[in-house]
């Protein structure tokens, strides 16, 4: 019928303004090389920041000593306690909890929200057994792991440039969120200082690290994408301070808020954007990252409810709900085998209260699914090639048969595993056999909050 016909060709159009053939994917991997020498080159250089993050020297192996981190950057956060045994003997204890922020704090007042991250924290530390309390004379140790930009001003001081992933407290914008998190503590009556300021993307570069030196750079994807890599300190120009003995510096890139005009981008995320708590800003994020792909989906299925007549006569009263639609679902429904497609009749009927859906219109739901994760997927891998092109990592004669390790990690890559296997035999095909030998994409389950412990370890004022 005419209707099938429109809603087809709202499908089609999706498909082709998503379209990410391998040139396209070259011209956006160089255009992310060019703006990492810019953004090097000076501040304010680049749509990306590629922020320095004092951090010169990961982790060895050799620390070691209880220490604490503290994971915030999303919906959760999380408290951990650390036992680093030192030389040779790794982690010997590892406990962690798991907290949810109340959306109400998610845009109220930077003390709302930092008293309640230090009043679990307390608790969380309220568990620590008899024996590990600091000697007399010293305060516990913290990794901070706070992952939103940060202009750092030391490796435990930075001021906080903007929100991110739904989050607006305006009177934190501008402010120290070690000191915030410091009055706090003090608040709280908890004895604790924070050693070290990182965001997730460098405490996950660390944890890799500590289990594996051949890696050189992390990428997270969860509710929000951000990529962290080790440069040679002589290759940032804007760096004014004294080299570091190890020649090397972390750099943040922030990665999130690149944009090109070689991204394919659609009506749909134009709209996103422009409705978005920061209209303009992190437009990579927006096209690849957990908090966006299921309301990606869900724009283009009011569009074909409101113009095709999709889902019957009358639009879906749920359907038009901004962010109903989850990334999670949507990869439980591409993930459906059955052969009735139960998966995504159940979360059409559960989530937008559309019944009695036919086999068709499901696997038209699962090939829309396709599109904007493959998107999403195949420009992640190009962002990683844009960094191994920076590091003159991408071809074959460069470093001999050098491993280079991509820690990966974030809910989108642990958990959708059509858009992680995209991302990786995309990346392969990128690179071409030979040179896709030496690089490797690892899964650095949870090492962000390890990884600020291990840091916290490595900058201890009683070393
Ligand atoms: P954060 O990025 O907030 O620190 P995570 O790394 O745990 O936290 O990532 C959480 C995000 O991962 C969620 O917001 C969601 O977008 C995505 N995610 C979680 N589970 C799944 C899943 N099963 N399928 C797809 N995406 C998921
Ligand atoms: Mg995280």
């Amino acid at each position: 019928s005419g209707r099938w016909a429109k809603a087809m060709a709202i499908v089609k159009e999706l498909e082709d303004k998503c379209g990410t053939p391998i040139t396209r994917l070259r011209s956006v991997a160089d255009s992310m090389t060019v703006e990492m020498h810019a953004g090097l080159a000076s501040e304010g250089g680049s749509k990306l920041k590629m922020i320095i993050s004092f951090v010169d020297n990961l982790p060895t192996g050799d620390e070691q000593g209880l220490f604490y981190a503290l994971d915030l950057g999303g919906t959760n956060f999380r408290v951990l306690r650390v036992h680093l045994g030192g030389k040779g003997k790794g982690v010997v204890k590892q406990e962690f909890e798991e907290v949810s922020i109340p959306p109400h704090l998610m845009t109220g007042t930077s003390d709302a929200l930092f008293d309640y991250i230090a009043e679990a924290l307390a608790k969380f530390v309220a568990t620590e057994d008899e024996g590990s309390h600091p000697f007399p004379g010293r305060e516990r140790e913290l990794g901070f792991t706070f992952s939103f930009p940060v202009r750092q001003t030391s490796i435990a001081s930075g001021t906080l440039i903007k929100w991110t992933k739904g989050f607006s407290i305006e009177d934190a914008v501008g402010e120290d969120v070690v000191a915030e998190l410091t009055k706090a503590l003090k608040r709280v009556g908890l004895d604790m200082r924070v050693n070290a300021l990182v965001n997730d993307t460098i405490g996950t570069l660390a944890g890799g690290r500590y289990y594996n030196p051949d890696v050189i750079a992390a990428v997270i994807l969860g509710t929000g994408t951000n990529a962290a890599y080790v440069e040679r300190a002589t290759a940032i120009p804007k760096w004014q301070g004294p080299l570091p003995k190890s020649g090397e510096m972390v750099i943040n890139m922030e990665w999130g808020n690149f944009r090109s005009s070689h991204l394919p981008l659609t009506e749909y995320d134009q709209a996103l954007d422009a409705e978005s708590l920061n209209p303009g800003e992190q437009i990579l994020e927006k096209i690849i990252s957990g908090m966006y792909l299921g309301e990606i989906l869900r724009r283009v299925l009011l569009r074909m409810a409101e113009e095709a007549a999709f889902f019957g006569d009358t639009v879906p009263a749920k359907l038009k709900i901004p962010f109903i639609l989850r990334t999670p679902d949507m990869s439980a429904m591409h993930h459906d085998t059955s052969p009735e497609l139960k998966v995504v009749g159940k979360k059409l009927q559960d989530i937008l209260e559309i019944s009695n859906t036919s086999l068709k219109v499901r696997k038209v739901i699962i090939k829309l699914c396709d599109i904007v994760a493959t998107r999403g997927a195949r420009l992640s891998a190009a962002g990683i090639l844009g960094i191994l092109k920076k590091l003159e990592r991408d071809n074959i004669s460069s470093n001999g048969s050098q491993k280079s390790v991509i820690a990966l990690d974030g809910g989108l890559f642990e958990h959708y595993t059509k858009f992680s296997s995209c991302m990786e035999s995309t990346l392969k095909e990128l690179l071409g056999g030979e040179v896709a030998d030496k690089i490797v994409i690892e899964h650095s389950n949870d090492g962000s909050g390890i990884g600020a412990a291990l840091l916290a370890a490595s900058h201890s004022p009683y070393l």
